[in-house]
């Protein structure tokens, strides 16, 4: 009798805790094959990524290889990129590998699904506005967060030796005042520091003119107005400049333009306004709300087709008041644990369960300067304001979550011992 073949497309915060968790039950006991696609060959947990850009976290230390970690837990991984979908044949189409040089490294290529689990994630959304492809880096990837430190670094160093004689202002333009763009802010600081102290630059952060820019009334929109109040504060106390209620219309090599008619010189901008699922989406028939959000059910199935599954930021699962899961690491973690057990459950041939998210709270990281947030306490859910060391340590722990979810206890025990060991070992920042 063949066993049926469950592919996950998209090995992120949410994708790689499911396939380990099917993998390990169902895979290893020969119930289901498990397959995992993804177009990179190592994970890194994406709430990192403002951290791999400042080189606050060497990306190296932390990535996951999907090809040893499958093995060890009873699943398969496929390098590749999803290009399309026959959901007559239940096929999915794998575009072509390339080389740096264009030339084919894999050719395109078709894999048989049964139960199929999209869960691509997002990416930024620049709405299109003029200049922002061209002149603006973003932190959606590992490789995009490598390629800003990279250019962060050069752009200290050219400005150091100015240093030695004038004093010039480096000047970096974040739009989006969410806690990317926020925590991007703080570590940006904290990584001047750094480099000021190992006379790596000569520039100090007194002479780091960050703006970020948001068009809504105030950063951390989402947020209550008491954890932004403090956001605020302690990035003033920095030297950022907030900038609200300004959208950003076009952007160049040297400058951006807002609404409001303003040009800030900058020479370095990121964008970290917004996002959306992977252009991809729209090309699979399936229908989609706000963002290229595949529109699913609340046991997070299609509403299109039975053998399609779809969570974390690139699904709008529907909230019992009307509104939808929110695209969150916290999210794609709990609807990993869902939609775990319902797979077993269709495979058992038992009813499917609603997914109810469940709001943990909120918490920002302002690098080593302040931790905020809001945790959410008992069935009242009312919230309890945290900062300082105890923000820090749930701030922390929802990265632990996620990996004693792809590596088990003692693994993850081992893994903070050696993290707390590179502490003393190892400098704080990425230098090279
Ligand atoms: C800088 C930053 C900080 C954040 N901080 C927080 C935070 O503090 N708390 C919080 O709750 N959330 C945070 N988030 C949001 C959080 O990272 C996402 O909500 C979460 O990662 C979503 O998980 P996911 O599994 O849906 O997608 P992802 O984790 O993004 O994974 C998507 C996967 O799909 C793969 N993929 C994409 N397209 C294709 C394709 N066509 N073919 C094959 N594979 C593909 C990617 O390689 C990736 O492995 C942050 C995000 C960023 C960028």
């Amino acid at each position: 009798m063949s066993i049926p073949r469950i592919v996950v497309v998209g090995g992120g915060a949410g994708g790689l805790e499911l396939v380990t968790r099917l993998g390990r039950r169902l895979g290893r006991r020969g119930r289901a094959e498990i397959v995992l696609v993804d177009h990179s060959p190592t994970h890194i947990w994406k709430p990192l990524l403002h951290e791999v850009a400042t080189g606050a976290l060497d990306s190296g230390l932390d990535e996951i290889a999907y090809a040893s970690h499958a093995r060890g837990n009873g699943y398969r991984f496929q390098r590749g990129t999803l290009r399309g979908l026959d959901r007559q044949r239940r096929r999915l189409h794998l575009a072509a590998m390339l080389d740096d040089d264009g030339e084919e490294i894999l050719p395109a290529r078709e894999l048989a699904y049964d139960r199929l689990v999209l869960s691509l994630g997002s990416v930024s959304n620049d709405f299109a506005t003029p200049g922002v492809a061209e002149y603006c880096h973003f932190i959606d990837s590992p490789g995009q967060a490598e390629a800003f430190r990279r250019d962060m670094l050069d752009t200290f160093l050219r400005y150091s030796a100015a240093a030695q004689h004038e004093s010039p202002r480096l000047r970096v333009g974040i739009v989006g005042g969410g806690a990317t763009g926020v925590e991007l802010a703080a570590q940006l600081y904290d990584a001047l520091l750094m480099l000021h102290s190992y006379g790596v630059t000569e520039l100090d952060h007194h002479q780091l003119d960050i703006h970020l820019i948001e068009a809504a009334d105030d950063v951390l929109p989402a947020l209550p107005e008491r954890v932004r109040q403090a956001v605020r504060d302690e990035l003033q106390g920095l030297g950022v400049q907030v900038l609200t209620a300004t959208r950003v219309t076009q952007v160049e090599a040297d400058a951006i333009h807002t609404a409001d008619g303003q040009r800030i010189a900058t020479d370095l901008a990121v964008w970290a306004a917004g996002i959306k699922a992977p252009d991809i989406l729209t090309e699979l028939g399936l229908t989609l709300a706000k963002g290229q959000r595949i529109v699913v059910d609340d046991t997070l199935r299609s509403v299109d087709d039975p053998d399609i599954f779809a969570f974390g930021d690139c699904a709008s699962c529907p909230q019992a008041d009307g509104s939808s899961v929110p695209p969150r690491a916290q999210a794609a973690h709990q609807q990993a644990q869902r939609l775990y057990r319902n797979l077993r459950a269709q495979i058992d041939g038992k009813p499917l369960k609603p997914f109810v998210y469940r709001d943990r709270g909120s918490l920002i990281s302002l690098a080593h300067f302040e931790a905020i947030g809001t945790l959410m306490r008992g069935a009242s859910a009312r919230r309890l304001f945290v900062e300082g060391h105890l923000a820090k340590f749930f701030y922390v722990s929802l990265y632990r979550l996620h990996q004693r979810a792809v590596h088990g206890s003692l693994k993850t025990g081992i893994i903070v011992l050696v993290d707390g060991l590179n502490r003393f070992i190892r400098p704080r920042l990425k230098l090279h």
